[in-house]
């Protein structure tokens, strides 16, 4: 169903990732230079332009296709910038395409607050974040290099001074189209997804993808109890008339009811390998991660570990399964389920249309 639309231009030579996913919808697919190897963001017919739905990660080879697409296919230009979240391949160009543009910048406060701490520029912050890590097992060494410049080049950008605020329940006229915003939590604080129910079509930014999970973790900033708010997002999703997709990563796809069923059912396992190695004599979130992940040969990975771990902690804590104890050196936890007893882990609810 995707056609190829007008594609060299500028140079003549090489064809700009672009394409119409829907008449009047196109995914723009740019390179990002850490982690994973790109990043889909979208453009929706707006009048005589173009509203866009994230915006790439801030590396050269981004900002070159981005030259090119307004010198070319996208030269009526941006009518405003929605920005789903915080991480970097979705807000990492806003500040740069609103300089270059004038359009607004629409996203939600919180995301904004989330984005400068990423940037963990006081010295009482990097005392925060190292102590944080510490208290749940992350390696000395490993803390420091988060805080001195892990997350930063992994996870900060330019924020916007000012942005425009987006309400969950609004409805967002883009073009001949009427968007739902959805607020959502879980990946990150307030993620926007934007659903059309005429078209049945739903943007996700992270929250919803195919191929891959959607990271849920407890960092020193941010969403304190990430899980059940995300399985909220995937009841609220379940809950939606879908044919159409259009995700941050790979490929458009189909059966988003279906995928949130299988997030909801990948989560539920994860709780019971969590809870399967949780040893009797108790252990911090980073030797639980380890245990269920495998040792992490980096300090952003034993981060993300860590991370992971502990919003499952929480949810398994809350339903009764686990309780930690915790001391000034460090947060452990035990199992209260006996031994090779099978949690009752409900995740499901109803999850029906
Ligand atoms: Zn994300």
């Amino acid at each position: 169903m995707s056609t190829s639309l007008a594609t060299s231009v500028i140079d003549g030579l090489v064809e700009l990732p672009l394409k119409e996913v829907l008449p009047g919808i196109l995914m723009f697919t740019l390179p990002v230079d850490y982690g994973i190897d790109h990043v889909n963001i979208y453009l929706i017919r707006d009048g005589e332009g173009w509203c866009l739905f994230d915006t790439g990660a801030d590396c050269e080879a981004a900002r070159a296709l981005w030259l090119r697409a307004l010198a070319g296919p996208l030269a009526a230009g941006l009518t405003r910038i929605i920005v789903s979240h915080h991480h970097p391949d979705h807000l990492g160009l806003a500040v740069w395409l609103h300089e270059r543009t004038g359009a607004p910048i629409l996203m939600r406060e919180e995301e904004v607050a989330v984005a400068r701490q990423t940037h963990v520029v006081s010295a009482g912050d990097r005392a925060y974040c190292i102590d944080f890590m510490r208290r749940h097992g992350v390696a000395p060494d490993d803390a420091q290099q988060v805080v001195g410049g892990v997350l930063q080049s992994n996870m900060a950008c330019a924020v916007p001074a000012r942005v425009e605020p987006l309400e969950a329940g609004q409805t967002l006229h883009i073009g001949d189209h009427a968007f739902d915003v959805l607020v959502l939590g879980g990946h990150s604080i307030a993620q926007i997804c934007l659903y059309e129910p005429r078209l049945k079509l739903l943007l996700t930014g992270d929250q919803l993808l195919e191929r891959i999970t959607p990271n849920i973790g407890v960092w020193p900033y941010g969403e304190t109890d990430p899980l059940p708010r995300y399985l909220d997002s995937l009841r609220t999703i379940a809950g939606l008339d879908i044919e159409h997709v259009l995700p941050a990563h790979h490929r458009v796809y189909h059966a988003g009811v279906e995928r949130a069923h299988g997030l909801v059912a990948h989560h539920q396992r994860a709780l019971r390998k969590f809870m399967a190695r949780l040893g009797a004599g108790g252990m911090n979130a980073t030797e639980l991660g380890y245990a269920v992940y495998g040792a992490q040969s980096d300090p952003l990975h034993a981060y993300l570990a860590m991370g992971e771990t502990l919003a499952h902690l929480l949810w398994l804590e809350r339903s009764g399964h686990v309780l930690h104890e915790e001391t000034p050196a460090a947060t452990r936890w035990y199992p209260v389920t006996a031994a090779g007893e099978e949690p009752t882990l409900t995740l499901s609810g109803d999850m029906s249309r």
